[in-house]
């Protein structure tokens, strides 16, 4: 079974570990270690092909930021997830694509790579608008959604897409 590496990256608390926990035991945890980096492993189907994903939940804490080049320069498919509620997080995914941009030496639109707005349950509280966040990701060439991993919105669909386009590099090599 192939395996896919993929990298959830982005600032503190804007639900990195939630999205990843909803995603692989489609539960919801209020309170999550924000210090804890994990990797997780999924079984996903996909047009008939199984892949044996391995997420990398990072912290981003000081002590991991080294470690940060090193999972980027394993990953194979990033996500990159900043909160509707602050607007902080969505300017600091910038550096995040910079530093994708140098460890691998390619533009982004090349990469299997999304770029997610999560809490969009938390409506009252939104600071970046939907517009905005489809305005970033067009101009790097990348996928867009809002999710939320309280009620589960567009958690799979997000994961999925980076599957499908991984998936889509490997058959693509393998016909040349
Ligand atoms: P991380 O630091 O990026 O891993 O963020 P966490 O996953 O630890 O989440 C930070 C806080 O935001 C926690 O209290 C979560 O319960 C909460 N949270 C995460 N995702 C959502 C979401 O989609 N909706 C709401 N309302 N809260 C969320
Ligand atoms: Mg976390």
């Amino acid at each position: 079974m192939n395996s896919i590496k993929l990298v959830v990256l982005g600032s503190g608390c804007v639900g990195k570990s939630s999205l990843t926990i909803r995603y692989v035991h489609n539960e919801f945890i209020d309170k999550y270690d924000p210090t804890i980096e994990d990797m997780y492993r999924k079984v996903v189907e996909l047009n008939g092909d199984h892949f044996m994903l391995e997420i990398m939940d990072t912290a981003g804490t000081e002590t991991f930021l080294a470690m940060r080049d090193l999972y980027i320069r394993n990953g194979q498919a990033f996500m990159l997830v900043y909160s509707i509620t602050s607007r902080t997080s969505f300017q600091e995914l910038e550096q995040v694509k910079d530093q994708i941009l140098r460890v691998k030496d390619v533009t982004v639109a090349k990469l299997p790579i999304i770029v997610v707005g999560n809490k969009s349950d938390l409506e009252p509280e939104r600071q970046v608008s939907s517009q905005e966040g489809e305005n970033l990701s067009s101009k790097w060439g990348i996928q867009f959604l809002e999710t939320s991993a309280k009620t589960n919105m567009n958690i799979t669909a997000a994961f999925e897409h980076l599957v499908a386009q991984v998936q889509k590099k490997t058959l693509g090599s393998k016909r040349k």
